[in-house]
């Protein structure tokens, strides 16, 4: 509509309705950049998106598409690599002004209708608002998708959601946020296993943080202790444990009536060359089974890990079914068992499963539960968004100060069996 027409338009609402008062309802109020976005310019948007992505694919050029994408991009990620370096020469970028930072005012939805960085418009649907929580400012999905530890005055745990200049900012400090900020870096609260804590009388299958999958796995350890030094013939053999490459401690969860869920969490920790155990990765549990009672019940497990594939398997990105993925035995249980696993292998099975039941270890089948690793636990945990399993189990990652509990609890189930 041109110019004329829209004079032409308000003077004909004037005429016609005479209820258009001065310039209140007139065009210009709308024609403006800033002005607000109505039903029909989120439809519109949408199908002009959708109509030029239609056109890409037949037209063919699909892949001149990616190609302009990808010039675009990496153009894009020259542009960071400069930004980054002038940031870094930048006063502001000094190590210790980032780490003293303060919690930014967050700027108010209203203040950009455009992402701070990339310009492009905001939609309810296609392009959401985010706060970059550094710098409190507006950003698309696209240029906050950068998750950082925060400076210590921002009293947060976990890796918030970052703009990508604050992402690259922050870069330089996030390894030292790791060891001061980070929930794998505090002293752990709840460290009492004994009967005094309710919290001890029963694990609960899912567990929601490392923190108590840890005091889980240390309770686990703590009850198997009990019944070791009580019934000894109900015991993991010590040859077993000498062996272990590591364990995997689950509480799992069977419910159901006929069709059974088994459903859990727990953890695994690698044994290293020298006898250490490593950092714990945090872990999931599947399974569906057969079963004629009707209820539920709550068992806690130990899986040694025998072999350094079985490490492997636990610590990998992928689910394995154990039994399928993985060979796995009903643990062998008593002093007498020891006397064969020192002779010879001691079996096959690349992990042994042990499960409490009934205030006794006894050996138990877990067989053909899925097991994954929970990685967004771990990267919340340990405070580093790429960090994986490998690094968290075979790497040389120092052992988090939140394990302590764990820690105690494996060298005392290791000290009772002479190793
Ligand atoms: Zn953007
Ligand atoms: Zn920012």
């Amino acid at each position: 509509m041109s110019e004329n027409e829209r004079i032409e338009w308000n003077r004909g609402l004037c005429l016609n309705g005479g209820y258009a008062p001065d310039s209140d309802m007139g065009w210009e109020q709308f024609g403006g950049e800033d002005r607000e976005m109505t039903m029909w310019d989120v439809v519109l948007d949408m199908l002009l998106a959708a109509r030029g992505k239609v056109g890409a694919l037949a037209s063919g050029d699909a892949r001149a598409c990616q190609i302009t994408w990808l010039t675009n991009h990496l153009l894009l990620e020259q542009t960071w690599k400069e930004m980054s370096q002038t940031l870094t020469e930048a006063n502001f970028s000094s190590i210790q002004e980032i780490l003293e930072a303060v919690p930014p005012k967050w700027l108010a939805d209203s203040a950009a209708s455009a992402c701070m960085l990339c310009n492009v418009r905001f939609h309810p649907i296609m392009c959401s608002r985010h706060h970059c929580r550094f710098c409190g400012g507006l950003y698309c999905n696209e240029c906050s998708k950068g998750r950082s530890l925060l400076p210590p005055k921002f009293r947060k745990e976990n890796p918030e959601r970052v703009c990508d200049v604050c992402c690259v900012r922050l870069e330089s400090v996030q390894s030292h946020l790791m060891d001061q900020v980070s929930r794998a870096a505090q002293s752990p609260t709840n460290d009492l296993t004994d009967l005094s804590t309710l919290r001890s009388w029963l694990n609960f299958p899912w567990g929601q943080s490392m923190e108590y999958e840890i005091y889980k796995a240390a309770n686990t350890i703590r009850g198997y202790d009990k019944v070791g030094s009580l019934t000894p013939e109900k015991s993991i053999p010590d040859a077993i444990l000498k062996q272990a490459k590591g364990l995997a401690i689950l509480s799992i969860a069977k419910v159901g009536m006929m069709v059974t869920y088994n459903v859990g969490t727990g953890i695994v920790v690698a044994r290293r060359e020298d006898g250490s155990w490593s950092p714990p990765s945090a872990i999931s549990s599947f399974g569906i089974g057969w079963g004629a009672q009707v209820g539920g019940e709550v068992t806690d497990f130990i899986i040694v890990l025998r072999t350094n594939e079985a490490v492997r398997m636990f610590g990998g990105n992928v689910h394995f079914s154990i039994g399928a993925g993985l060979s796995a035995a009903v643990g062998i249980v008593g002093r007498a068992a020891g006397a064969d696993l020192r002779a010879g292998d001691g079996g096959c099975a690349a992990c042994y499963t042990y499960s409490c039941s009934k205030g006794a270890f006894v050996g138990c089948s877990l067989e053909g539960n899925m097991v994954a690793t929970r990685m967004q636990e771990n990267r919340r945990f340990y405070g580093k968004p790429s960090i994986n399993t490998s690094e968290i189990l075979l790497g040389s990652l120092p052992r988090p100060p939140a394990a302590a509990v764990l820690y105690r609890a494996l060298s005392e189930l290791f000290k009772k069996a002479g190793i």
